[in-house]
């Protein structure tokens, strides 16, 4: 019998020390799992109300949609303006997005709506000319050439003084001369702010991203790649990576590692409104019994 008490303690304690090894897995795997759960949103009863009452008219162009219109960037009747979150970003976004994309499918309408006077967007192939602004301007797209978040002002830095060394190649000139100019552009380079201001995103299937990616007028602009993140998005590609974000999630993940690692701030949800729209129809989506694309479409459109 005295034996048998620490025996049974211990195998208790084992057990209590596996329930607890089982718990915090099981959490960790949830919140990974589900990174929208955390989210510091604006209250979307404006949504789900919108959601009951079904379809309405864009205020225009007319056209019957669910929450917004993706031709007019504009939120529906049964939407008020004032109901939906007003985003501030510390820095203009651009996105270029495919002629093909569906207008309907694609997430870069969230930022738009959410952040009117932060967010462009241009359809391929009317893209605005970076060519003298490639100082302060990025791009964001994964390759061989990119740099991370953290490095943007570095590259941006390096960049400008390259080509102020570029244009200094020219040997022809009479060396006085060529003295003066060199004096003149050290002057313009330091000038020459390097402070990231546009952030440029692609908004399209991957095969297509491609092809406006090896656009010239791209070619310029500094790369940026994300840190890894995986999708919560319902629209996943198929054989496409998990990795693989759509345009609203690469917006806000961009933008809260502009923040922490470039504004040094600590992130505090100030962005995180940019996933209003998506973090609701991700929870439609999820609670639908069958979530196939027909179904998706139906809910959120
Ligand atoms: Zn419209």
């Amino acid at each position: 019998m005295s034996l048998s008490t620490p025996i049974s303690l211990k195998e208790r304690e084992e057990d209590n020390s596996k329930f607890v090894e089982i718990q915090q897995s099981q959490t960790t795997c949830i919140a990974a799992e589900d990174p929208l759960q955390n989210l510091c949103l604006a209250s979307q009863e404006v949504l789900k109300k919108a959601q009951q009452n079904g379809r309405s008219k864009c205020v225009k162009c007319g056209g019957s949609r669910m929450f917004y219109c993706y031709t007019c960037y504009v939120p529906v009747e049964n939407v008020p303006v004032e109901q939906i979150p007003h985003v501030k970003l510390p820095l203009k976004i651009d996105i270029i997005k495919h002629p093909n994309e569906t207008d309907g499918k694609s997430t870069a309408v969230h930022a738009k709506l959410l952040a009117p006077e932060f967010v462009n967007i241009y359809t391929y192939p009317c893209i605005p000319e970076y060519e003298e602004k490639d100082h302060e301007v990025a791009l964001v797209f994964p390759g061989p050439k990119s740099v991370s978040v953290k490095d943007i002002s570095f590259h941006l830095q390096k960049k400008s003084q390259n080509s102020i060394r570029g244009k200094n190649d020219d040997l022809d000139k009479p060396s006085i001369k060529r003295k003066k100019t060199e004096e003149q552009n050290l002057n313009d380079s330091k000038c020459k702010d390097t402070t990231l201001k546009k952030i440029v995103f692609i908004d399209s299937t991957w095969n297509q991203t491609n092809k406006i990616f090896t656009d010239e007028r791209l070619q310029g602009l500094l790369q940026v790649e994300l840190k890894t993140r995986k999708t919560c998005f319902w629209r996943h590609q198929k054989g496409k990576p998990d990795t693989f974000l759509s345009t609203i999630e690469a917006i806000y993940y961009f933008l809260v590692d502009y923040h922490t690692d470039i504004l040094k701030e600590k992130y505090k949800g100030q962005y995180d409104n940019l996933l209003f729209f998506y973090s609701f129809m991700h929870q439609l989506i999820k609670n639908a019994k069958c979530p196939g694309d027909k179904e998706t479409r139906k809910l959120t459109h």
